[in-house]
Parts: structure tokens; C-alpha cells; sequence
């Protein structure tokens, strides 16, 4: 078994956007600009957010962030997301979700400039990625990815299980590993007999969150497993109160696999540097519709 070791990829990839961004600067070119909005005091959401800005800093991109009270109105909210949309300055913009239950966040999601939709939620966007047109994918599928691509892990032919079929995870997941030519199979909460599934599969990601859910016996002998989940589960030892655990029972399914992601340290920092990847493209410009 070799563990995929999201931080040490990432380490690689940020370290070729870092060499990117001063070249650009060098040649007089634009420095890459990511605002984020963060709604409210959520508190994984503040963690995401300054991991976000850390990232930027880390790469020598510019980063902003626009802090607003949980009980900002809806309208407020779109008025500021049209004000960045607007600024030229600005290149990317991720609006932190979960957002205050009165907020649409459809609505939210739809009103960022798609050339601005470094998160790839847009429709136009998701409707680009899945025609395989170049376009901003969604950070942690895009991950996955790349994170795939650096192990050399063959795709063409082999059956994929994803787990989970969210607009963030599971649904772009699936259509990405379709353009790499798996055969896919896409499994959710109303799925029957799930492990039928799994066991053909060569590669499994699962992304429903639900701490340990696959186990050994759900796993084919040398499959890849992607573990996506990251739950918070009380753990009073640890100092901050809780542990983060994925949704793979990493200690009884890691002997049976080829290849499987750690958590943390697996598709976590991947995600991170999937944003860093659009956001270098939107200042460049690279997607289909420019
Ligand atoms: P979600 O709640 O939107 O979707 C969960 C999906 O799992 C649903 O489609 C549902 O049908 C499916 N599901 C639920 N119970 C199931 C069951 N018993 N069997 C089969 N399928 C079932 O979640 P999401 O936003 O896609 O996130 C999934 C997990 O991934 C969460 O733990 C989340 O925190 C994590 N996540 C991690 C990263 C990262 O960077 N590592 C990024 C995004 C999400």
C-alpha cells in the first residue's frame, strides 16, 4: 500500500505557482487577486478562510478579505458580490458556505461573475466542465485529480465508485473521471446493496460524511481509495476538542488497497491548492468562455 500524501503534492504544485506568479510579476504582468466573503463567525468557516488567505500568501498571489456580520441581508450580500465582480483588480472570488440560513445561497452562488467563479460553482461553469471545455473545475475534484496524475495511477478502463453525489463533490467528481475514461458509477443515500458496487470497483472515492463508512469488506483487493469526508468528532485528548475523521475506516481498509489518502494530510490540502490552480487561471484568463 502507498499512502497519497496530499501535503507533500501540494508542497509541489504550490511551489510551481509560486515560480508562475514571479514570472508574471518579473514581465510586468498581473499579480493573481482571490477575495473571499465570509458571512457570519462559523467556525470551520473561519479556519477555511484563513487557510485560503495563508495559501494566497504562500504563492505570492494578493488575497482580500471581506468580513460581514451573520445578520447581513441577502441583498447586502449580492450588492458586495457585484461590487467585486466590478473590480478589476480583483481576479477570483469564493464566497465561504455555509452561508446564514435567511441567504439563498443559489442565488449568491449564481450572482459571481462566472470569469470570476474560482470555486467553479456557476452553472456556466459546471455546464463548460461537463462538455470537458477548459474552465474553473471545483477545487476538490480538481484535487483529486491532479493528485491522481502525480501518482501515475492509470484511469482509462478501470471502474470508479464515487460515494456521494453533491454539486461540490460527488457530481463533478464523477464527471471528471469520466473525461479520464473510467467506467463510473455514481452512489448516494437511497443506493441498495452499496457494497456490490464497491467491490467492482478499482477506484473508489467516497465523499458522504459519514466517519468510517467504508470498510474492509466493501473493498476490492488493490484498489486506489480517495477519502473525501472530514467530520469533526469530539475527541476530548485533542486540544482543540475534536478530531477530523474521513470516511474511510482507514485502519482496516489500508492493507487491502494499492493506493489510499490519508486524513488529514490527503484530498484536505489538495482542495486548497485547486483554488490556487483557478484562481492563476483567471488572472491568465485560460478558460473557454474568455
Ligand atoms: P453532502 O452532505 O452535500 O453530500 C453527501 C452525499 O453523500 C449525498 O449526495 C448523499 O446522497 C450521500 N450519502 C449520504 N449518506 C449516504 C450513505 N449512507 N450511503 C451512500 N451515500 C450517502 O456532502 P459534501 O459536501 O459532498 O461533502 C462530503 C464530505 O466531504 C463531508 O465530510 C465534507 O466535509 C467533506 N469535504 C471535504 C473536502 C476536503 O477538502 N477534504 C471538501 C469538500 C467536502
Amino acid at each position: 500500500m502507498e499512502l497519497l500524501n496530499g501535503n507533500e503534492v501540494s508542497k509541489i504544485i504550490k511551489l510551481s505557482i509560486k515560480e508562475e506568479v514571479a514570472k508574471r510579476k518579473a514581465a510586468g504582468q498581473k499579480t493573481p487577486h482571490l477575495a473571499a466573503i465570509l458571512v457570519g463567525a462559523d467556525g470551520a468557516s473561519m479556519t477555511y478562510v484563513a487557510a485560503k488567505e495563508k495559501d494566497c500568501k504562500e504563492v505570492g498571489f494578493d488575497s482580500t478579505v471581506l468580513r460581514f456580520e451573520a445578520s447581513m441581508s441577502e441583498e447586502e450580500l449580492l450588492a458586495e458580490v457585484e461590487k467585486i465582480n466590478q473590480n478589476k483588480d480583483i481576479d477570483g472570488l469564493i464566497v465561504q458556505l455555509p452561508l446564514p440560513k435567511h441567504i439563498n445561497e443559489k442565488r449568491v452562488t449564481e450572482a459571481i461573475s462566472f470569469k470570476k467563479d474560482v470555486d467553479g460553482f456557476h452553472p456556466m461553469n459546471v455546464g463548460m466542465m461537463f462538455k470537458g471545455l477548459k474552465t474553473f473545475l471545483p477545487a476538490t475534484p480538481y484535487g483529486i485529480i491532479k493528485l491522481l496524475e502525480h501518482y501515475g495511477i492509470e484511469t482509462s478502463g478501470k471502474n470508479c465508485v464515487v460515494i456521494g453525489r453533491s454539486d461540490i463533490v460527488g457530481k463533478p467528481m464523477s464527471a471528471l473521471m469520466l473525461q479520464k475514461n473510467c467506467t463510473v458509477t455514481i452512489c448516494h443515500s437511497k443506493t441498495q446493496n452499496l457494497s456490490d458496487f464497491t467491490l467492482r470497483a478499482d477506484i473508489i472515492i467516497a465523499a458522504l460524511g459519514i466517519p468510517l463508512f467504508l470498510k474492509a469488506e466493501m473493498v476490492k483487493e488493490g484498489a486506489v481509495v480517495i477519502d473525501v469526508g472530514i467530520t469533526r468528532v469530539e475527541d476530548a485528548s485533542n486540544k482543540n476538542g475534536y478530531k477530523l475523521k474521513g470516511d474511510v475506516d482507514f485502519d482496516s481498509v489500508a492493507s487491502k488497497c494499492s493506493y489510499i489518502t490519508p486524513v488529514p494530510g490527503g484530498v484536505g490540502p489538495m482542495t486548497r491548492v485547486g483554488l490556487l490552480l483557478n484562481t492563476l487561471d483567471a488572472v491568465s484568463h485560460e478558460s473557454h468562455l474568455f
